[in-house]
């Protein structure tokens, strides 16, 4: 397809999971794609784009990472996901989740903004959740705060931005089928004693019956950097099989 051609597309976090799926995606509809992760290894094997190494919690990787893609599209996906409650998170973990999920996206939209304003156009899309914006789930307290706050970073910046031809707009997937995803069910497995009954856990959340694919997110990433979703900014967008409904 040809719906992001002519489109310079920066993916953060572009190794594996919803941010791979969503480079690759961008890249079958025509965009130049610039898809990076902290762990370079991760991008072997992404095709048909440019791959570099982007450390979204470091300043001057991500100012480094920005003046070489310059974006019109700006694709913040770094994130990860805390385990615990109020009273099991450390200051430490509090203040990596808070700049793993949050900080970076201000450092990235920071950087890309001049570039998109200059040029009157520009497609900000930040990954939130439909946890901690709209639903609670145990043990996700840190990880909670911090998609909440990923809503409201987006609708200032689009709000702010309104009258450039810049927008930005937030995914909240429910649970989607990741490396780490992987990681969650094995670790609540060991915790109840079945890898099974934690995956059965992990699917009865979603009234579908089933977690989504990456693929279904980068759906959704696509429409929102082209031009067919020229009319929406501020947004928050639930994709997640009917979870928060
Ligand atoms: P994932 O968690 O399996 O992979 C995360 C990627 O982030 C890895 O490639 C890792 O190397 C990279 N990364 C870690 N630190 C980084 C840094 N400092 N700079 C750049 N990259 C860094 O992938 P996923 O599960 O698809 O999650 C992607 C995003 O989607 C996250 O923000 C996550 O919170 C969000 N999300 C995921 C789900 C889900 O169920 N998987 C649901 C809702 C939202």
């Amino acid at each position: 397809g040809d719906r992001l051609a002519g489109k310079r597309c920066l993916v953060t976090a572009a190794g594996q999971g919803i941010g791979r799926a969503s480079a690759i995606a961008m890249a079958a509809e025509g965009a130049t794609v610039f898809a990076t992760d902290v762990n370079g290894d991760l991008l072997d094997g992404l095709e048909g784009m440019e791959t570099f190494v982007l450390d979204a919690r470091s300043d001057a990787s991500v100012a480094k990472g920005v003046a070489r893609a310059n974006p019109d599209v700006l694709m913040n996906c770094a994130g990860f996901v805390h385990h615990g409650t109020a009273l099991d998170a450390t200051d430490d973990e509090w203040d990596f989740a808070m700049d793993l999920n949050v900080r970076s996206m201000h450092r990235t939209t920071r950087a890309a903004l001049p570039g998109m304003i200059e040029r009157g156009t520009g497609s900000i899309i930040n990954m939130s959740s439909a946890l901690g914006s709209k639903i609670a789930a145990p043990n996700r307290y840190v990880y909670g705060v911090t998609k909440a706050a990923v809503v409201g970073l987006t609708k200032s910046v689009a709000l702010d931005f309104i009258k450039t031809g810049v927008r930005c707009n937030c995914i909240c997937p429910g649970t989607v089928e990741s490396p780490s995803w992987h990681d969650r069910v094995k670790a609540l497995g060991e915790q109840m004693g079945s890898y099974d009954a934690a995956l059965q856990a992990f699917v009865d959340r979603q009234p579908m019956g089933r977690v989504a694919s990456p693929e279904e997110i980068a759906a959704l990433a696509v429409y929102l950097a082209s031009d067919e979703s020229a009319f929406t900014t501020g947004q928050p967008f639930y994709i997640d099989g009917g979870w928060s409904g």
